[in-house]
């Protein structure tokens, strides 16, 4: 079944090497499957598919599991996979191009997956209206879409009573050139959300 699986996923994406080399700027035809990448990462016991099995899987045009998978998100862009790597594939870029992708074909993770990707996008929301990271803010979304209010709450008043918190937002000075790169990425992508 799975072979019959993958073959399928040749015929139909087999372009997605191309793509995804092209869009990440890595040279994703040249692993051969040494396995350090995975050896070094440092989340990949909570993947569904470790780093050297995401390339593997861009060889074979696995297109839709991996714009579903949740080790897209998961990954935390930290770049020992890339140091690693004797084919200098910067695994790193290739799970930031698999998660635009993602978030341009609309497919959205499951489970714990599914926090990361709208911290994510919180984060992204605070840093085009103030240019920085606004905590309180992002934090307040993330509970707001999550359904869960009071999520940190436990960390939070602790960072606020040692000041570590501001209840309210201050922009850098720029904040609106930072806002206008994000709309001219935006109409880059098409527009993109
Ligand atoms: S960049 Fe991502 S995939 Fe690579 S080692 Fe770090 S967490 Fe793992
Ligand atoms: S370290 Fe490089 S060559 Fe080895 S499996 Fe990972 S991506 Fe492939």
């Amino acid at each position: 079944m799975e072979l019959i699986k993958v073959n399928q996923s040749i015929e139909k994406n087999a372009d997605f090497i191309k793509e995804v080399g092209l869009e990440s700027g890595q040279p994703v035809q040249k692993c051969y499957q040494c396995g350090k990448c995975t050896a070094g990462c440092p989340v990949a016991f909570a993947m569904d598919y470790p780093p050297q099995q995401v390339i593997r899987m861009v060889q074979l045009g696995m297109k839709d599991e991996l714009l579903k998978s949740n080790t897209i998100w998961i990954c935390s862009t930290c770049h020992t996979c890339s140091t690693r790597c004797p084919c200098e594939v910067e695994i790193t870029h290739v799970m930031d191009t698999l998660r635009i992708m993602a978030g341009k074909s609309g497919a959205t993770p499951a489970g714990k997956a599914k926090y990361v990707e709208t911290m994510y996008n919180a984060l992204l929301s605070t840093v085009k209206s103030y240019g920085r990271t606004y905590e309180v803010g992002l934090v307040l979304q993330n509970n707001l879409k999550s359904g869960k209010l009071f999520n940190g709450a436990d960390m939070g008043m602790p960072m606020f009573q040692k000041g570590k918190l501001q209840l309210m937002p201050s922009k850098i000075q720029g904040a609106a050139e930072v806002a206008r790169i994000f709309d001219e990425v935006r109409k880059m992508e098409g527009g993109v959300k």
